[in-house]
C-alpha cells in the first residue's frame, strides 16, 4: 500500500485542485436539492451522498467537504460515502467504460485501462431538510 502510494504520488492532484472539485460538488448537490425542493428558499441540506473511487482517502474527502461546504447550505450535512473500484475503460471492444477492482473488461473480458484519477468522487445524491 505504501509502495503504492510513493509510487503514484507523481501523478496524483493536488489539494487545492481538489478542493476545487470538491466546491463545484457542493454547489452541483445545493442546485439539485433546490430543483427538487422548490418550496424552500435558503435550503439547507441535511446529507450529501458522494461517491469515492479507487483508493481515495475517506477521511480527506470528508476535510475537504468540510472546508468546500463552509458557508452554503451544504454546510453541516451528513457526508454518505460509498466506495466504488477504480473506473477503466476498455479499448479492446467498443472504448465501455465500468467500475472494477480487477480492470477485466465485463464486455471482453481482456485487461483494461485504468482511467486516471482525475476526479477522485462524485455526487450520488443531496437530501435537503
Ligand atoms: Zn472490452
Amino acid at each position: 500500500m505504501l509502495g503504492w502510494k510513493l509510487s503514484t504520488q507523481g501523478v496524483h492532484s493536488t489539494v487545492a485542485d481538489e478542493l476545487e472539485r470538491m466546491r463545484a460538488l457542493v454547489a452541483q448537490a445545493i442546485a439539485e436539492a433546490r430543483r427538487d425542493d422548490t418550496a424552500h428558499n435558503g435550503l439547507k441540506l441535511s446529507e450529501v451522498h458522494l461517491v469515492l473511487y479507487g483508493d481515495q482517502d475517506e477521511a480527506e474527502a470528508r476535510r475537504l467537504f468540510e472546508q468546500a461546504s463552509r458557508g452554503t447550505g451544504a454546510e453541516g450535512a451528513r457526508l454518505v460515502i460509498e466506495r466504488a473500484g477504480s473506473r477503466y475503460i476498455c479499448w479492446n471492444c467498443c472504448g465501455l467504460r465500468f467500475e472494477s477492482n480487477d480492470g477485466l473488461c465485463p464486455n471482453c473480458g481482456e485487461v483494461a485501462m485504468r482511467v486516471p484519477d482525475e476526479i477522485a468522487f462524485a455526487l450520488r445524491r443531496a437530501v435537503s431538510g
